[in-house]
Protein backbone atom coordinates (compact mmCIF):
# COMPACT_ATOMS: atom_id res chain seq x y z
CA UNK A 1 0.00 0.00 0.00
CA UNK A 2 1.15 3.27 -1.04
CA UNK A 3 0.03 6.13 1.19
CA UNK A 4 -4.00 7.63 2.24
CA UNK A 5 -3.76 10.44 -0.01
CA UNK A 6 -4.28 14.00 1.59
CA UNK A 7 -3.23 16.26 -1.00
CA UNK A 8 -4.81 18.84 -2.68
CA UNK A 9 -4.79 18.34 -6.29
CA UNK A 10 -2.82 20.87 -6.71
CA UNK A 11 0.17 20.16 -4.29
CA UNK A 12 3.05 18.21 -6.40
CA UNK A 13 4.74 14.94 -5.37
CA UNK A 14 9.01 15.30 -5.91
CA UNK A 15 10.07 13.11 -8.05
CA UNK A 16 11.73 10.42 -5.35
CA UNK A 17 7.46 10.43 -4.55
CA UNK A 18 6.83 9.59 -8.09
CA UNK A 19 9.39 7.25 -8.12
CA UNK A 20 8.12 4.96 -4.73
CA UNK A 21 4.95 4.93 -6.48
CA UNK A 22 6.19 2.99 -9.52
CA UNK A 23 7.93 0.87 -7.24
CA UNK A 24 7.82 -0.04 -3.63
CA UNK A 25 11.32 -0.03 -1.68
CA UNK A 26 10.72 -3.46 -0.56
CA UNK A 27 10.36 -4.86 -3.81
CA UNK A 28 14.15 -4.67 -4.42
CA UNK A 29 14.13 -7.64 -2.26
CA UNK A 30 12.58 -9.66 -5.28
CA UNK A 31 15.20 -8.20 -7.94
CA UNK A 32 18.26 -8.70 -5.74
CA UNK A 33 19.14 -12.40 -6.96
CA UNK A 34 18.62 -11.42 -10.41
CA UNK A 35 21.24 -8.81 -9.91
CA UNK A 36 23.28 -10.43 -8.30
CA UNK A 37 23.44 -13.75 -10.65
CA UNK A 38 24.27 -11.28 -13.48
CA UNK A 39 26.73 -8.40 -11.61
CA UNK A 40 26.92 -5.01 -10.67
CA UNK A 41 26.20 -4.04 -14.85
CA UNK A 42 22.89 -5.69 -14.99
CA UNK A 43 21.63 -3.49 -12.48
CA UNK A 44 19.80 -0.30 -14.02
CA UNK A 45 21.19 3.06 -12.22
CA UNK A 46 17.86 4.17 -11.57
CA UNK A 47 17.38 0.96 -9.38
CA UNK A 48 20.09 2.06 -7.40
CA UNK A 49 18.51 4.31 -4.47
CA UNK A 50 16.08 1.68 -3.82
CA UNK A 51 19.10 -0.50 -2.62
CA UNK A 52 18.56 1.78 0.41
CA UNK A 53 15.68 -0.18 1.51
CA UNK A 54 17.47 -3.37 2.31
CA UNK A 55 20.03 -1.01 4.20
CA UNK A 56 22.34 -0.57 0.79
CA UNK A 57 23.86 2.28 -0.34
CA UNK A 58 26.71 2.44 -3.06
CA UNK A 59 29.83 4.02 -1.60
CA UNK A 60 32.00 6.40 -3.44
CA UNK A 61 32.50 5.81 -6.46
CA UNK A 62 29.68 5.04 -6.81
CA UNK A 63 30.13 3.30 -10.53
CA UNK A 64 32.79 1.01 -9.04
CA UNK A 65 30.27 -1.18 -7.72
CA UNK A 66 30.75 -1.21 -4.08
CA UNK A 67 28.17 -1.18 -1.47
CA UNK A 68 27.79 -0.26 2.19
CA UNK A 69 25.77 -2.18 4.53
CA UNK A 70 23.74 -1.17 7.64
CA UNK A 71 22.61 -4.23 9.57
CA UNK A 72 19.82 -3.18 12.43
CA UNK A 73 20.56 -4.05 15.51
CA UNK A 74 17.40 -3.15 18.12
CA UNK A 75 18.48 -1.14 21.39
CA UNK A 76 22.55 -2.02 20.18
CA UNK A 77 21.73 -5.96 21.68
CA UNK A 78 23.60 -8.93 20.16
CA UNK A 79 23.66 -12.39 20.98
CA UNK A 80 26.61 -14.41 20.73
CA UNK A 81 25.37 -15.92 17.41
CA UNK A 82 24.63 -12.64 16.45
CA UNK A 83 28.37 -11.25 16.84
CA UNK A 84 29.56 -13.94 15.13
CA UNK A 85 27.46 -13.78 12.14
CA UNK A 86 28.72 -9.82 12.09
CA UNK A 87 32.11 -10.35 12.72
CA UNK A 88 31.97 -13.06 9.82
CA UNK A 89 30.53 -11.20 7.26
CA UNK A 90 32.70 -8.43 7.85
CA UNK A 91 35.85 -10.80 7.86
CA UNK A 92 34.88 -12.44 4.83
CA UNK A 93 33.24 -10.06 2.60
CA UNK A 94 33.87 -6.47 3.92
CA UNK A 95 37.56 -6.15 4.91
CA UNK A 96 37.52 -7.00 7.95
CA UNK A 97 35.55 -3.01 8.71
CA UNK A 98 33.16 -3.29 11.49
CA UNK A 99 31.82 0.08 12.39
CA UNK A 100 29.44 0.78 15.15
CA UNK A 101 27.21 3.83 14.28
CA UNK A 102 25.62 6.80 16.04
CA UNK A 103 22.35 4.64 16.07
CA UNK A 104 23.89 1.09 17.62
CA UNK A 105 23.82 -0.20 14.23
CA UNK A 106 26.45 -1.71 12.31
CA UNK A 107 28.07 -0.87 9.36
CA UNK A 108 29.95 -2.75 6.60
CA UNK A 109 31.95 -1.53 3.52
CA UNK A 110 33.20 -3.14 -0.05
CA UNK A 111 30.50 -5.74 -0.27
CA UNK A 112 29.56 -6.60 -3.85
CA UNK A 113 26.29 -7.44 -5.05
CA UNK A 114 27.30 -11.21 -5.67
CA UNK A 115 28.12 -11.56 -2.20
CA UNK A 116 24.55 -9.69 -1.37
CA UNK A 117 22.30 -12.83 -0.72
CA UNK A 118 24.80 -15.09 1.40
CA UNK A 119 24.86 -11.83 3.55
CA UNK A 120 20.92 -12.20 4.03
CA UNK A 121 21.11 -15.56 4.47
CA UNK A 122 23.59 -15.35 7.19
CA UNK A 123 21.48 -12.57 8.66
CA UNK A 124 18.29 -14.20 8.43
CA UNK A 125 19.82 -16.89 10.54
CA UNK A 126 20.82 -15.20 13.30
CA UNK A 127 17.18 -12.92 13.23
CA UNK A 128 18.96 -10.11 11.78
CA UNK A 129 18.23 -7.70 8.94
CA UNK A 130 19.48 -4.73 7.00
CA UNK A 131 15.70 -4.45 5.71
CA UNK A 132 14.80 -0.55 6.23
CA UNK A 133 17.85 0.65 8.16
CA UNK A 134 17.87 3.04 4.68
CA UNK A 135 15.59 4.51 2.93
CA UNK A 136 11.99 6.29 3.68
CA UNK A 137 10.91 3.91 6.32
CA UNK A 138 11.07 3.18 9.93
CA UNK A 139 14.84 2.96 10.55
CA UNK A 140 16.64 1.02 13.28
CA UNK A 141 14.85 1.05 16.41
CA UNK A 142 17.44 2.98 19.53
CA UNK A 143 16.88 1.68 22.81
CA UNK A 144 18.76 1.84 26.43
CA UNK A 145 21.74 -0.33 25.49
CA UNK A 146 21.34 -1.65 28.93
CA UNK A 147 18.06 -2.77 28.86
CA UNK A 148 17.14 -5.63 31.23
CA UNK A 149 20.35 -5.40 33.20
CA UNK A 150 19.64 -1.64 33.76
CA UNK A 151 19.33 -1.51 37.55
CA UNK A 152 18.24 2.26 37.42
CA UNK A 153 15.79 1.57 34.11
CA UNK A 154 12.16 2.01 35.32
CA UNK A 155 11.33 -1.34 33.66
CA UNK A 156 12.58 -3.30 30.83
CA UNK A 157 12.07 -2.33 27.40
CA UNK A 158 13.49 -5.33 25.50
CA UNK A 159 10.41 -7.44 24.47
CA UNK A 160 8.73 -4.02 23.54
CA UNK A 161 11.70 -2.76 21.49
CA UNK A 162 11.19 -6.33 19.82
CA UNK A 163 7.67 -5.71 18.88
CA UNK A 164 7.49 -2.50 17.52
CA UNK A 165 10.69 -3.53 15.20
CA UNK A 166 9.57 -6.87 14.56
CA UNK A 167 6.09 -5.19 13.03
CA UNK A 168 7.46 -2.48 11.20
CA UNK A 169 10.10 -4.93 9.50
CA UNK A 170 9.08 -5.69 5.94
CA UNK A 171 5.95 -4.38 6.33
CA UNK A 172 4.44 -2.70 3.50
CA UNK A 173 1.87 -0.66 4.89
CA UNK A 174 5.04 1.55 6.16
CA UNK A 175 7.33 1.12 3.63
CA UNK A 176 6.54 4.34 1.85
CA UNK A 177 7.16 7.20 4.19
CA UNK A 178 7.83 10.40 3.45
CA UNK A 179 11.37 10.27 4.54
CA UNK A 180 13.35 8.38 6.55
CA UNK A 181 11.86 7.89 10.02
CA UNK A 182 13.43 7.22 13.53
CA UNK A 183 12.35 6.07 16.83
CA UNK A 184 13.48 5.36 20.40
CA UNK A 185 12.35 3.78 22.87
CA UNK A 186 13.85 3.80 26.38
CA UNK A 187 13.64 3.80 29.92
CA UNK A 188 17.40 4.65 31.02
CA UNK A 189 16.84 7.17 33.52
CA UNK A 190 19.89 8.94 31.66
CA UNK A 191 18.24 9.14 28.49
CA UNK A 192 20.87 6.66 26.72
CA UNK A 193 18.89 7.17 23.91
CA UNK A 194 19.20 10.42 22.76
CA UNK A 195 15.27 10.92 23.07
CA UNK A 196 15.22 14.43 21.55
CA UNK A 197 16.72 13.61 18.37
CA UNK A 198 14.62 11.24 17.04
CA UNK A 199 11.21 11.36 15.16
CA UNK A 200 9.48 9.59 17.84
CA UNK A 201 10.46 8.44 21.16
CA UNK A 202 9.33 6.80 24.06
CA UNK A 203 10.78 8.07 27.32
CA UNK A 204 10.00 6.50 31.08
CA UNK A 205 7.00 8.07 32.33
CA UNK A 206 4.88 7.03 35.59
CA UNK A 207 1.34 7.97 36.19
CA UNK A 208 -1.36 7.49 39.27
CA UNK A 209 -4.39 6.01 37.45
CA UNK A 210 -7.02 5.12 39.46
CA UNK A 211 -4.77 5.40 43.14
CA UNK A 212 -1.96 3.01 41.42
CA UNK A 213 0.75 4.28 39.76
CA UNK A 214 1.43 2.89 36.53
CA UNK A 215 4.66 2.71 34.79
CA UNK A 216 5.21 3.80 31.03
CA UNK A 217 5.55 6.02 28.88
CA UNK A 218 5.59 9.59 27.85
CA UNK A 219 5.40 10.60 23.84
CA UNK A 220 8.35 13.01 22.24
CA UNK A 221 7.62 13.92 18.72
CA UNK A 222 9.06 15.92 15.85
CA UNK A 223 12.97 15.74 16.86
CA UNK A 224 15.77 15.55 14.05
CA UNK A 225 19.07 16.98 12.91
CA UNK A 226 20.21 17.19 9.49
CA UNK A 227 20.78 20.51 7.95
CA UNK A 228 17.35 22.08 9.60
CA UNK A 229 17.42 20.39 13.41
CA UNK A 230 14.83 20.47 15.94
CA UNK A 231 14.35 18.71 18.75
CA UNK A 232 10.89 16.55 20.07
CA UNK A 233 8.47 18.28 22.00
CA UNK A 234 6.53 16.43 24.59
CA UNK A 235 3.04 15.24 23.59
CA UNK A 236 0.46 15.54 26.62
CA UNK A 237 -0.24 11.88 26.96
CA UNK A 238 0.96 8.96 28.97
CA UNK A 239 1.16 5.72 26.84
CA UNK A 240 0.87 2.21 29.16
CA UNK A 241 3.31 -0.47 28.18
CA UNK A 242 0.74 -1.98 26.51
CA UNK A 243 -0.37 0.55 23.89
CA UNK A 244 3.18 1.20 22.66
CA UNK A 245 3.30 -0.40 19.37
CA UNK A 246 -0.33 0.56 18.69
CA UNK A 247 0.51 4.87 19.55
CA UNK A 248 3.48 3.56 17.14
CA UNK A 249 1.53 2.50 14.55
CA UNK A 250 -1.07 5.32 14.99
CA UNK A 251 2.48 7.66 14.86
CA UNK A 252 3.41 6.20 11.86
CA UNK A 253 0.41 6.49 10.08
CA UNK A 254 -0.13 10.27 10.35
CA UNK A 255 3.40 10.95 9.31
CA UNK A 256 3.13 8.20 6.41
CA UNK A 257 -0.95 9.99 5.41
CA UNK A 258 0.43 13.60 6.56
CA UNK A 259 3.57 14.22 5.64
CA UNK A 260 4.51 16.19 3.20
CA UNK A 261 5.92 14.88 0.11
CA UNK A 262 6.09 17.84 -2.50
CA UNK A 263 10.05 19.10 -1.12
CA UNK A 264 12.21 16.39 -0.45
CA UNK A 265 13.98 18.91 2.34
CA UNK A 266 10.66 19.09 4.31
CA UNK A 267 9.43 15.72 4.34
CA UNK A 268 10.83 14.52 7.55
CA UNK A 269 8.24 14.62 11.12
CA UNK A 270 9.62 17.26 12.09
CA UNK A 271 8.38 19.87 9.83
CA UNK A 272 4.70 18.55 10.26
CA UNK A 273 5.32 18.69 13.92
CA UNK A 274 6.78 22.34 13.69
CA UNK A 275 3.57 23.55 11.47
CA UNK A 276 0.51 21.50 13.25
CA UNK A 277 2.11 21.80 17.40
CA UNK A 278 2.08 18.75 19.06
CA UNK A 279 -1.63 20.45 20.54
CA UNK A 280 -2.94 19.33 16.89
CA UNK A 281 -0.65 16.62 16.59
CA UNK A 282 -2.39 14.88 19.56
CA UNK A 283 -5.89 15.39 18.81
CA UNK A 284 -4.63 13.49 15.83
CA UNK A 285 -3.23 10.84 17.41
CA UNK A 286 -6.09 10.26 19.33
CA UNK A 287 -8.33 10.02 16.24
CA UNK A 288 -6.69 6.56 15.91
CA UNK A 289 -5.65 5.49 19.72
CA UNK A 290 -9.02 7.14 21.52
CA UNK A 291 -8.18 9.69 24.22
CA UNK A 292 -4.80 8.97 26.23
CA UNK A 293 -4.44 9.95 29.89
CA UNK A 294 -2.59 13.13 30.16
CA UNK A 295 1.13 13.14 31.27
CA UNK A 296 2.36 11.76 34.65
CA UNK A 297 6.03 12.55 35.51
CA UNK A 298 9.38 11.86 33.88
CA UNK A 299 12.29 10.13 36.60
CA UNK A 300 14.71 11.15 33.97
CA UNK A 301 18.00 12.27 35.80
CA UNK A 302 20.79 13.45 33.59
CA UNK A 303 21.89 12.96 30.25
CA UNK A 304 25.04 10.75 29.76
CA UNK A 305 25.25 11.12 25.93
CA UNK A 306 25.16 7.00 26.12
CA UNK A 307 28.49 6.37 27.31
CA UNK A 308 29.18 4.19 29.69
CA UNK A 309 32.42 3.46 30.71
CA UNK A 310 34.03 1.49 33.49
CA UNK A 311 32.79 -1.39 35.56
CA UNK A 312 29.42 -1.21 36.73
CA UNK A 313 26.71 -3.11 38.81
CA UNK A 314 23.71 -4.84 37.15
CA UNK A 315 20.59 -5.40 38.58
CA UNK A 316 21.25 -8.92 38.51
CA UNK A 317 23.08 -9.51 42.17
CA UNK A 318 27.14 -10.77 41.66
CA UNK A 319 26.88 -9.31 37.71
CA UNK A 320 28.33 -6.36 36.06
CA UNK A 321 27.82 -5.25 32.97
CA UNK A 322 31.69 -3.06 31.59
CA UNK A 323 31.76 -0.50 28.93
CA UNK A 324 34.79 0.18 26.84
CA UNK A 325 35.87 2.87 24.23
CA UNK A 326 35.81 2.09 20.31
CA UNK A 327 37.85 4.69 18.75
CA UNK A 328 35.87 6.82 16.76
CA UNK A 329 33.62 3.51 16.73
CA UNK A 330 35.55 1.28 14.06
CA UNK A 331 36.87 -2.17 15.48
CA UNK A 332 38.18 -4.94 12.93
CA UNK A 333 36.64 -8.95 12.36
CA UNK A 334 39.50 -10.15 14.71
CA UNK A 335 38.93 -8.06 17.08
CA UNK A 336 35.16 -8.53 17.55
CA UNK A 337 35.83 -12.37 17.20
CA UNK A 338 37.79 -11.40 20.05
CA UNK A 339 35.58 -9.67 22.08
CA UNK A 340 33.04 -12.30 21.78
CA UNK A 341 34.90 -14.56 22.80
CA UNK A 342 36.00 -12.92 25.65
CA UNK A 343 32.19 -11.95 26.30
CA UNK A 344 31.53 -16.35 25.91
CA UNK A 345 34.39 -17.08 28.20
CA UNK A 346 33.49 -14.85 31.26
CA UNK A 347 29.95 -13.74 30.46
CA UNK A 348 26.81 -15.05 28.16
CA UNK A 349 28.84 -13.87 24.97
CA UNK A 350 26.34 -10.94 24.59
CA UNK A 351 28.09 -7.43 22.97
CA UNK A 352 25.80 -3.87 23.46
CA UNK A 353 26.31 -1.39 20.85
CA UNK A 354 25.77 2.16 22.30
CA UNK A 355 24.70 5.74 20.30
CA UNK A 356 28.38 6.84 21.47
CA UNK A 357 29.69 3.95 18.96
CA UNK A 358 31.24 2.41 21.76
CA UNK A 359 30.07 -0.83 23.50
CA UNK A 360 29.53 -2.67 26.79
CA UNK A 361 30.38 -6.53 27.55
CA UNK A 362 27.22 -7.55 29.55
CA UNK A 363 26.57 -10.31 32.01
CA UNK A 364 30.47 -10.46 34.14
CA UNK A 365 30.64 -12.02 37.39
CA UNK A 366 32.14 -10.33 39.64
CA UNK A 367 35.17 -12.57 40.66
CA UNK A 368 35.70 -12.30 36.73
CA UNK A 369 36.12 -8.59 36.22
CA UNK A 370 39.86 -8.30 36.82
CA UNK A 371 41.28 -11.06 34.79
CA UNK A 372 38.75 -10.48 31.67
CA UNK A 373 40.27 -6.76 31.76
CA UNK A 374 43.82 -7.73 31.70
CA UNK A 375 43.22 -9.38 28.23
CA UNK A 376 45.29 -7.52 25.42
CA UNK A 377 42.54 -6.33 23.44
CA UNK A 378 41.49 -4.03 26.12
CA UNK A 379 44.68 -1.71 25.22
CA UNK A 380 43.17 -0.82 22.52
CA UNK A 381 39.25 -0.99 23.24
CA UNK A 382 39.84 0.43 26.90
CA UNK A 383 37.46 0.79 29.81
CA UNK A 384 39.10 4.29 30.73
CA UNK A 385 39.72 5.55 27.58
CA UNK A 386 42.11 9.02 27.39
CA UNK A 387 39.40 12.24 27.37
CA UNK A 388 39.02 12.84 23.96
CA UNK A 389 39.40 9.84 22.67
CA UNK A 390 37.11 8.84 24.44
CA UNK A 391 34.57 11.04 23.82
CA UNK A 392 34.95 11.46 19.74
CA UNK A 393 31.98 10.32 17.50
CA UNK A 394 32.37 10.83 13.45
CA UNK A 395 30.04 9.41 10.37
CA UNK A 396 31.58 7.42 7.47
CA UNK A 397 32.87 10.72 5.60
CA UNK A 398 34.86 10.95 2.33
CA UNK A 399 35.86 7.56 2.93
CA UNK A 400 32.89 5.80 2.02
CA UNK A 401 30.12 8.19 1.91
CA UNK A 402 28.74 9.82 -1.78
CA UNK A 403 27.56 12.88 0.31
CA UNK A 404 30.84 13.47 1.86
CA UNK A 405 32.43 16.36 1.33
CA UNK A 406 35.23 15.76 3.61
CA UNK A 407 37.48 13.02 5.54
CA UNK A 408 35.99 12.37 8.89
CA UNK A 409 36.84 9.42 10.94
CA UNK A 410 40.65 8.76 10.80
CA UNK A 411 41.21 12.48 10.75
CA UNK A 412 38.98 12.63 14.11
CA UNK A 413 40.96 9.66 15.55
CA UNK A 414 43.83 11.88 14.96
CA UNK A 415 43.33 15.21 16.18
CA UNK A 416 41.65 13.10 19.20
CA UNK A 417 44.55 11.59 19.97
CA UNK A 418 46.81 14.22 19.56
CA UNK A 419 44.70 16.48 21.91
CA UNK A 420 45.29 13.84 24.52
CA UNK A 421 48.49 14.19 24.60
CA UNK A 422 48.91 18.17 24.59
CA UNK A 423 46.40 18.56 26.49
CA UNK A 424 43.65 17.78 29.63
CA UNK A 425 40.21 18.96 30.98
CA UNK A 426 38.91 18.34 34.08
CA UNK A 427 35.53 17.50 32.29
CA UNK A 428 34.53 15.38 29.47
CA UNK A 429 34.64 17.31 26.10
CA UNK A 430 32.41 15.30 23.75
CA UNK A 431 33.27 16.33 19.68
CA UNK A 432 31.36 14.84 17.14
CA UNK A 433 33.18 15.10 13.43
CA UNK A 434 30.67 15.21 10.19
CA UNK A 435 31.29 15.63 6.41
CA UNK A 436 28.46 17.13 5.20
CA UNK A 437 25.16 18.62 6.79
CA UNK A 438 23.32 15.30 7.21
CA UNK A 439 24.97 14.85 10.40
CA UNK A 440 25.00 11.64 10.50
CA UNK A 441 27.58 12.03 13.58
CA UNK A 442 24.86 14.22 14.98
CA UNK A 443 27.40 17.05 15.62
CA UNK A 444 24.22 19.26 16.73
CA UNK A 445 24.04 17.29 20.38
CA UNK A 446 28.57 17.60 20.94
CA UNK A 447 30.49 19.93 23.11
CA UNK A 448 32.49 21.13 19.89
CA UNK A 449 30.89 20.26 16.64
CA UNK A 450 33.12 20.17 13.77
CA UNK A 451 31.13 19.84 10.28
CA UNK A 452 33.36 19.48 6.93
CA UNK A 453 32.85 22.33 4.39
CA UNK A 454 35.27 22.86 1.26
CA UNK A 455 36.61 26.56 1.05
CA UNK A 456 38.94 28.33 -2.03
CA UNK A 457 42.77 28.72 -0.45
CA UNK A 458 45.08 31.75 -0.91
CA UNK A 459 46.07 29.88 -4.18
CA UNK A 460 42.71 29.30 -5.35
CA UNK A 461 42.59 25.75 -5.10
CA UNK A 462 39.88 23.81 -2.73
CA UNK A 463 40.70 22.56 0.26
CA UNK A 464 38.88 20.70 3.40
CA UNK A 465 38.05 22.89 6.43
CA UNK A 466 35.99 22.43 9.14
CA UNK A 467 33.02 24.72 10.90
CA UNK A 468 32.97 24.77 14.57
CA UNK A 469 29.99 24.79 16.74
CA UNK A 470 30.21 24.82 20.58
CA UNK A 471 27.94 24.32 23.58
CA UNK A 472 25.33 21.10 22.50
CA UNK A 473 23.78 19.29 24.81
CA UNK A 474 20.63 16.99 25.59
CA UNK A 475 20.45 17.81 28.92
CA UNK A 476 17.57 19.75 30.34
CA UNK A 477 15.54 19.12 27.00
CA UNK A 478 18.55 19.92 25.01
CA UNK A 479 20.27 23.11 22.93
CA UNK A 480 21.77 22.66 19.59
CA UNK A 481 25.76 24.00 19.08
CA UNK A 482 26.48 27.32 18.04
CA UNK A 483 28.44 28.35 14.88
CA UNK A 484 31.75 30.16 15.91
CA UNK A 485 33.01 32.70 13.26
CA UNK A 486 34.87 31.42 10.73
CA UNK A 487 35.85 28.45 8.73
CA UNK A 488 39.13 25.97 10.21
CA UNK A 489 41.33 24.47 7.46
CA UNK A 490 41.73 20.94 8.01
CA UNK A 491 45.65 21.32 8.93
CA UNK A 492 45.12 23.64 11.38
CA UNK A 493 42.28 22.24 13.12
CA UNK A 494 44.17 20.25 15.47
CA UNK A 495 45.57 23.52 16.87
CA UNK A 496 42.97 25.18 16.46
CA UNK A 497 40.74 23.35 18.78
CA UNK A 498 44.11 23.12 21.44
CA UNK A 499 43.85 27.18 21.66
CA UNK A 500 39.95 27.14 21.94
CA UNK A 501 40.28 24.09 24.88
CA UNK A 502 43.09 26.22 26.36
CA UNK A 503 41.30 29.23 26.62
CA UNK A 504 37.72 27.40 28.03
CA UNK A 505 39.96 25.69 30.36
CA UNK A 506 41.42 29.06 31.93
CA UNK A 507 38.06 30.45 31.75
CA UNK A 508 36.04 28.01 33.26
CA UNK A 509 35.35 27.11 37.09
CA UNK A 510 35.48 23.57 38.16
CA UNK A 511 33.57 21.39 36.87
CA UNK A 512 31.81 23.60 34.16
CA UNK A 513 31.20 21.67 30.69
CA UNK A 514 30.43 23.74 27.39
CA UNK A 515 27.23 23.66 27.83
CA UNK A 516 26.89 25.55 31.02
CA UNK A 517 30.49 27.62 29.90
FE1 LIG B 1 27.99 10.90 4.75
FE2 LIG B 1 27.24 13.32 5.50
FE3 LIG B 1 26.32 11.20 6.82
FE4 LIG B 1 28.86 11.88 7.08
S1 LIG B 1 27.10 13.12 7.71
S2 LIG B 1 28.11 9.81 6.69
S3 LIG B 1 29.32 12.67 5.08
S4 LIG B 1 25.89 11.70 4.71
Amino acid sequence: MAYTKHWSSNEKLNKTELAKLEKDGLKIYEDIPHYAKNGFSSIPKDQWDLFKWAGLYLQKPKEAGYFMMRVNVPSGILTKEQANILAGIAKDYGRGIFDITTRQAIQFHWLTIEEIPDIFTRLESVGLSSAGACGDITRNIVGNPIAGIDPDELFDTRDIVKEVYEYFQFNEEFSNLPRKYKMSISTNLQNAANAEINCVSFTPAEKNIDGAVKQGFHLKVGGGLSAKPFLAETVDVFVEKEQVLQVAIAVTTIFRDYGYRDKRHRARLKFLIADWGVEKFKEKLEEYTGVLPSKGVEPVKKWNAGYFYGVHDQKQSGLKFIGFNVPVGRLTADEVFELIRISDQYGQGEIRTCNSQNLILPHIPEEHVESLLAEPIFNRITVNPNSFIGHSVSCTGIQFCNLALVETKERMRQIAEELDRRLTVDVPVRMHMIGCPNSCGQRQIADIGLQGVMIRNKNKEMEEAYEVYVGGTLESGGEFNKKLKGKVPANFLTDTLEHLLHFFKKEKIAGENFYTF
